[in-house]
Order: C-alpha cells, then structure tokens, then sequence
C-alpha cells in the first residue's frame, strides 16, 4: 500500500504539470501514468508543440519548471489570422498589450523532459510511478484509493483524473461527460524553412480546416541549408488528412508549400508526420466526492486557437490555490469545501472556453456564403476596434482567470 496526500491518474503534460507544482509546494503526490517511459520519452510518442500562453507560463515559472525550457521556447511577437488569404485579415502585435510576448512556442517533448527533471529534484514530495495502470477508484468517507492493475494500491486524502479526454477515472467518478466529433484531423509536423519567421503565428482558416504555422527555435543542425523552424498544425477532413498522411514527403510538400505559400520560402519537414482526430470532450462536472478532474480530462478541446492545455494550466493553478491554502489551515485535502471551491473558480473559464472554440471551428470551417461574409466582416470590426482587439489579444495569452497563487519553491 503505497499513501500519499494527492494521487494524480496519468502522467502527461496536465498531470505532470500538477505533480511539479503540488511537489513544489510541499504536498505530497503520487502520480501514475499507465505507459512506460522508454515510450513516454520516445521521439514518436508526440509530436506537437504547445503555444504557451504568457498567464500558463507563469504557472511553470512558479513551480520551477520555465528555467529548464527558456532556452528553447520561441517567443510569439506577431499574431497573423486570414480567411482563406481574402482581406481583411488581422494582425495582433504584442506590444500593444504590453512588453510580454503572447506566449513561447515549446515542443511537448521538451515541456515532458523539463517536468520530468523537475519532478526528480523534488522527489521527497513527488513519486511518478510508470508504467502504472489505474483499475478502479474507490472515493470513500475518508480516503480516495487507486487500485492498479498489477495488484499495487495508492491511497490519498484526494484522487485527481488528468487521464485524457477519454478519462476512466471520470467514469469511475461517476461524472458524465459529453462531446462531438468534428470530422476533422490534425496532422503536425515540423518545418524547416529558408526566410525567418520573424516570430509570427499565422493561422488560415481554409474550408477543410485551419493551417497554423507556430514559430520555433532554429535547428542546431539544419537540412539542406534549411535551418529556420516552425511547427505546423494543419487541419483537414479527415479523409483529406488520410491522403495527405499516406502520399510521400514530396507530394506532401508539395501540397503544404501551396497552402503555405511564399512567406516562408522553400519548406521541408524535418521529421514524422503525426495525426490527431479532432473532437470535443466536456465533464459534466469536475467533482465527485475526494476527486477533481483537471486538463484533458475535464476538457478536450478543438485545437483552432492553441488553447487546450493552456485551460488546462489554469485548472491547476486554482486546484493548486485550493489546496496550498488548505494545507497551511491544516485541512483535509479532499474537504467538500476545497472542491467547491475548486468547481467554482473554474466553472465560468472552462465553460466560455469550450463554448468559444466550437463556435471558432463553426463559424470558419465553413463556405457558406453568408457566414463567410459574416466572418470577414467580424474580422474587419475586430481589427479596427481597439478595445476588442485587446480584449482578444488579453484572451491568446491566458490573462483571464489566471493570477497564480504564491508557491514557495522546495527541493
Ligand atoms: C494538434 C494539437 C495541437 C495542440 N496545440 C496546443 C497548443 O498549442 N497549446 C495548448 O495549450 N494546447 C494544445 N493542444 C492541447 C494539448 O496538447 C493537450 O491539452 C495536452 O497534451 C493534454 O494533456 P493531458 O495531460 O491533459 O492529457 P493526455 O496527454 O491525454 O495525458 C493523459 C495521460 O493519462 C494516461 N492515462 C490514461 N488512462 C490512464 C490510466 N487508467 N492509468 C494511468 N494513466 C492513464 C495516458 O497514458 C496519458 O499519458 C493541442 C492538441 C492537439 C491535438
């Protein structure tokens, strides 16, 4: 039997994230991912990249994980948004908001390597016990308890599900859930390219899907004296994205530099292509008695504007509250009240958020002649009204809800 004060269910970004800043706040965590690492860490497991928004970021700032991945996240300087390359476009520049950039684009092996070595140098808190499958969960009067599928049991004052869209704990939890399918899929990949990026994100609305290019720090070693990078996050139909994950590199490239066009000169793709079924996934709830839900699992969300685990970070900010206060009271951590709490401070976040990506996709995966004038004309209103447009810009760097609460740094 192994005890804890807060088990976390799985081991990615979210419950990562979690464990390093409960850890680093003194509470003490287990967290159980069901994969290996030999294949959590392995060049093919992920290969996205996660635009960090300036309000997350200072959530891994706090719970000392930002050191670790300055060096290799790209700040944004410049947002770019067009419709189907028709004017009016948009353009966002950071300092009309203020010195920080909008965020830093940062690729998720990275971000998981720079978790990982945290979660080493607070290892008197913080225990990640992988390859580590959750059975069932047993959330009783007075103890959450984990049972693994190798026979081993976790107990803890609270049980957290950070185990993806397709959660069991949620399930376990008896917490509904409800979602779509958008019939779209995201391939990723990395670029190498031969003009700068000049730290600009451009996002295309195409009909298939949006076709973002993110920017990314130069290769240490380049190709065919390609050396500038971006991470590029094309959605298409899924029966578009199917053909365009089997052709060959060349047509693949050759289909991209069309889309692309000239802005970043010649393109080639410096690794693997990788594809993501998009879809929506939304907890009725995010708590049960001696359980919270946090990221994916409370959450999945449409990738349009690069905001999924941005949420996510904010859940675990305000769990991370929750609990830091309740700690120095000399709480239960599973109390009723820290759940509420919880529940409460997320509710009106998650929701707009939710609400407000579906109603992105809608609105420009869509060539029906009134909605696209509709949309151009809400373009041309945004770009020209300044207050809304620095709303939006306060929106793409995860100002809203945000305000980290203090944590001192152990370990
Ligand atoms: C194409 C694409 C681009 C994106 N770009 C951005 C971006 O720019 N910015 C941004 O903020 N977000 C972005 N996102 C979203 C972001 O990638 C996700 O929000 C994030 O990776 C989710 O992390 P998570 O830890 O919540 O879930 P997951 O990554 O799904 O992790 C869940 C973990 O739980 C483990 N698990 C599951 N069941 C069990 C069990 N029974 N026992 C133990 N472990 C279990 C799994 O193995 C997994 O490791 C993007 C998403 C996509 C698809």
């Amino acid at each position: 039997m192994i005890a804890c004060e807060v088990v976390i269910v799985g081991g990615g970004l979210g419950g990562l994230t979690l464990a390093a800043s409960l850890g680093a706040a003194g509470i003490d965590v287990v967290c159980l991912e069901r994969e290996a690492p030999s294949r959590t860490r392995s060049a093919a497991h992920d290969g996205r990249t996660t635009a960090i928004a300036y309000g997350p970021q200072q959530v891994l700032a706090a719970c000392g994980v930002w050191d670790k991945i300055e060096r290799d996240a790209c700040p944004i300087l410049r947002i770019h948004v067009a419709d189907q390359d028709s004017p009016p476009s948009l353009s966002f520049l950071h300092h009309e908001v203020g010195a920080a950039p909008f965020g830093w684009i940062v690729d998720n092996r990275t971000l998981r390597r720079a978790l990982e070595e945290r979660i080493a140098e607070l290892k008197r808190h913080v225990r990640v016990l992988a390859p580590a499958q959750m059975a069932t969960l047993d959330c009783g009067a007075l103890q959450a308890r984990v049972t693994l599928t190798d026979g081993r049991v976790v107990t803890a004052q609270l049980a957290v599900g950070a185990d993806g869209r397709r959660s069991a704990s949620r399930e376990q939890a008896g917490i509904g859930s409800y979602g779509w399918d958008y019939g779209q899929t995201a391939i990723v990949a990395t670029l190498l390219h031969e003009i700068p990026h000049d730290n600009i994100a451009v996002e295309n609305f195409l009909p298939g899907g949006p076709l973002a290019t993110l920017p990314m720090t130069d290769a240490r070693r380049g190709h065919d004296g390609l050396t500038h990078r971006s991470s590029l996050v094309w959605s298409e139909q899924t029966a578009a994205a199917q053909a365009l994950m089997t052709c060959d590199e060349a047509a693949f490239t050759a289909a991209l530099q069309e889309k692309v066009g000239a802005w970043l000169g010649r393109v080639r793709l410096e690794g693997p292509r990788f594809a993501y079924p998009l879809n929506l996934r939304r907890a009725k709830r995010l708590t049960a008695p001696r359980f919270a839900l946090v990221s994916e699992a409370a959450h999945g969300i449409h990738p349009i504007a690069g905001q999924g685990l941005n949420l996510g970070m904010r859940d675990i900010a305000a769990l991370r509250d929750e609990l830091v206060r309740a700690t120095r009271l000399g709480l239960d951590l599973g109390h009723p009240d820290i759940l509420r709490r919880y529940e409460h401070a997320r509710r009106f976040d998650n929701g707009a958020m939710v609400l407000g990506m579906d109603l992105l996709v809608r609105l420009f995966s869509n060539a029906i002649p009134p909605v696209q004038t509709a949309r151009r004309f809400g373009l041309g209103l945004v770009q020209h009204i300044g207050p809304v447009r620095r709303f939006f810009m306060r929106v793409a760097m995860g100002e809203r809800d945000t305000a980290p609460f203090p944590t001192p740094k152990t370990g």
